[in-house]
């Protein structure tokens, strides 16, 4: 299973099928969404960089929890090694303000996949190479 974590910008350099994670996309973008619901939104809250860090990948790593069984069954009957690019709109310049670190869930999507699919080639593209949070 390969799956690349970019931004819609960055998708076109990727070959495979992309979908958005995002909670909307750009106007000239028309992904199809990613099957499961893996907005940045728990409990109807809207996660987002104006929150402590820890505190964004605590909740999103709740919603990740929620969406468990889902996402184990969507990525466990993936055969092809086409890759899945999914998207969102976080990229370096758009968060002048993390100083080089990118604040995004798509991040955590993929420590996610690759904790629960070891053999899965996880690439982080477009910022997402240099995370705000460790990986522990
Ligand atoms: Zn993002």
């Amino acid at each position: 299973m390969k799956i690349a974590l970019t931004s819609f910008r960055d998708a076109k350099n990727w070959e495979g099928t992309s979908c958005s994670i995002a909670r909307w996309q750009p106007v000239w973008s028309s992904m199809p969404e990613f099957p499961i619901d893996v907005k940045p939104v728990y409990k109807g809250e809207k996660l987002s960089e104006w929150m402590k860090p820890v505190e964004y990948k605590r909740k999103y790593n709740l919603i990740l929890k929620e969406k468990e069984d889902k996402l184990i069954d969507f990525f466990s009957r993936i055969e092809s090694d086409e890759p899945i690019i999914l998207c969102c709109w976080c990229t370096l310049d758009r968060q002048p303000q993390f100083k080089g670190k990118l604040f995004c869930h798509r991040i955590l999507l993929g420590w996610w996949i690759e904790e629960h699919f070891k053999y899965a080639m996880v690439k982080y593209a477009d910022g997402a190479e240099s995370p705000i949070w460790k990986k522990i």
